[in-house]
């Protein structure tokens, strides 16, 4: 501040990640979005909240508001494993070091702020304040909690994905009408135009220069990646992506991603490689309902299943023109897809669905995978993926049949790797046993797996609390026993 010569920072942003001013962390995303507004804007990156709490004086009072958020992911998620161990690191933290944050950050950073401003509106937001918005069945205590706002004592909560409602907010403080804005204001959703705005801003696309030489985990998974898209319509009962960043899809331009990517070359560590051209689905971009009227009144939670829906259009070629115009790139060699696909929108169990879904299959396998085409089938047993919300076992078996067929036409030596999640409500021990017999899976490495974790603001999450299954109202089997969760996962790795 010194350095700008501010007096005062208008906004002072607190959170639980180390600061990295790439979009893929929301966080600087709301800085650049502000201070693009006019606004000046001082972030604060995992302040201490264990000592004198000097950190969080030390920069004085915002003019306008505190906005206070966990990080990434939700804290809890981030410390501990679905067993309930505490994690011995953290991806989000210089080095990779566990303990910068504290377990329910949100709450915590809220608190202090208030006892040592209490005049002055603090807004939370990310992903810990977005899915805590409700009561909430909290896996770690066991219990229903309250709303976060209540919880934390926070003035106002931005739910979704934040840019326009933090304008909002500030306009709000700047002309004294912050008191008649509703408690929790919702992310609308952004047009083409709008992400291009938020995509074009100028991040530096590094970590802060108090980290150097410091590695920042997460910070190398992603600073070669690009988010073409946000939103998901999957609908997967076990995930919180559609209730944060909305079922319809909000696509970039063109030229707003090819102006990233060219930006991306001139980055100081740049090798030629884009290592994630994707998004919550990689393949959705583009993608929505033919007729946007019916999608308005639409009540379905997945635009996939139990069926495609008959309006979704799920052409391919928008993607494909977007894989080519990346490659012809100078100086980019390779585009890689590292975001998870869908191969429900180009491939039923009688094959693909026209001639664009086959030629996208191919040029993802033979282009932009790095030999490894990773793919979540999730389970084998039917009813435990009905419960999950996802398509049929026969599915995979059909992709995984044309993965070999085109891997042995064009003489590579690749591989399927199938990810799959174990303890989910409806899943038994039994089912496992049937999932590591499956035949369809005999040569397949299966080494990626996951032990349910129920996070918030799920269907999953209710059938764990409660034990029904919230569409039909019956019983649901509940693996909740920690030792059997961890037998269930166990099956994954016995020898087939
Ligand atoms: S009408 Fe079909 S395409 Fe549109 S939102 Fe509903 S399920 Fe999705």
């Amino acid at each position: 501040m010194d350095a700008l010569g501010w007096e005062q920072a208008d906004v002072i942003l607190f959170m639980g990640d180390a600061y990295v001013d790439h979009p893929s962390f929301g966080v600087a995303v709301i800085a650049r979005v502000l201070e693009d507004k006019g606004y000046k804007v001082a972030v604060v990156p995992q302040p201490n909240w264990r000592d004198d709490l000097r950190d969080f004086r030390k920069l004085g009072r915002p003019r306008l508001f505190f906005g206070v958020g966990a990080g990434a992911m939700d804290s809890m998620v981030n410390h501990y494993t679905a067993a309930k161990r505490l994690r011995s690191d953290d991806a989000y933290t210089p080095e990779g070091r566990a303990g910068a944050r504290p377990d329910r950050a949100t709450i915590v950073y809220t608190k202090i702020l208030k006892q040592l401003w209490p005049d002055v509106p603090v807004v939370i937001g990310g992903v810990e304040a977005s899915l805590r918005r409700e009561r909430h069945y909290d896996y770690w205590d066991n219990c229903i909690k309250p709303p976060i706002l209540e919880e934390s004592g926070a003035d106002l909560l931005v739910a979704g994905m934040g840019e326009m409602p933090m304008i909002q907010v500030a306009e709000a403080c700047e002309n004294g009408t912050f008191a008649q804005l509703p408690r929790i204001l919702f992310g609308p959703v952004l047009t083409t135009e709008e992400m291009d705005w938020i995509y074009d801003l100028p991040f530096t696309r590094l970590p802060h220069p108090r980290y150097r030489g410091k590695r920042i985990p997460a910070y190398d998974m992603i600073k070669f990646s690009i988010t073409t898209h946000r939103g998901c319509f999957g609908g997967c009962n076990f995930c919180a992506i559609t209730a944060h960043q909305g079922k319809l899809i909000q696509s970039r331009s063109e030229a707003s991603i090819l102006r990233e990517v060219e930006a991306l070359t001139r980055h100081p560590e740049w090798k030629g490689t884009i290592s994630d051209l994707g998004a919550p689905t990689a393949n959705m971009y583009r993608m929505g309902g033919r007729n946007k009227e019916l999608c308005a009144k639409c009540q379905r939670p997945s635009c996939l299943y139990p069926n495609r829906c008959k309006n979704l259009n799920y052409d391919h070629t928008p993607l494909l023109q977007l894989y080519e115009k990346v490659l012809r790139v100078p100086g980019v060699k390779h585009v890689f897809i590292g975001s998870g696909i869908r191969y429900d929108l180009f491939l039923d169990a009688n094959g693909f669905l026209d001639a664009t879904c086959r030629r996208y299959f191919e040029e993802l396998v033979t282009k932009h995978t790095s030999g490894r085409l990773k793919v979540a089938p999730e389970h084998t047993e039917d009813k435990v993926l009905d419960a999950m919300g996802k398509p049929s076992f026969k599915l995979f078996v059909r992709l995984e049949k044309e993965f070999r067929r085109l891997i042995r036409e064009k003489g590579l030596k690749y591989e399927i790797i199938p990810y799959f999640i174990s303890a989910h409500p409806g899943c038994t021990m039994q089912d496992m046993e049937a999932l590591s017999k499956n035949s369809a899976l005999h040569g397949v490495r299966t080494e990626q797996v996951q032990d349910f974790t129920p996070t918030p603001m799920t269907v999953s999450t209710e059938m764990f609390a409660t034990g029904r299954d919230p569409r039909t109202g019956k019983h649901i089997f509940v693996e909740r026993d920690i030792a059997k969760k961890q037998r269930q996962k166990s099956f994954f790795f016995k020898k087939r």
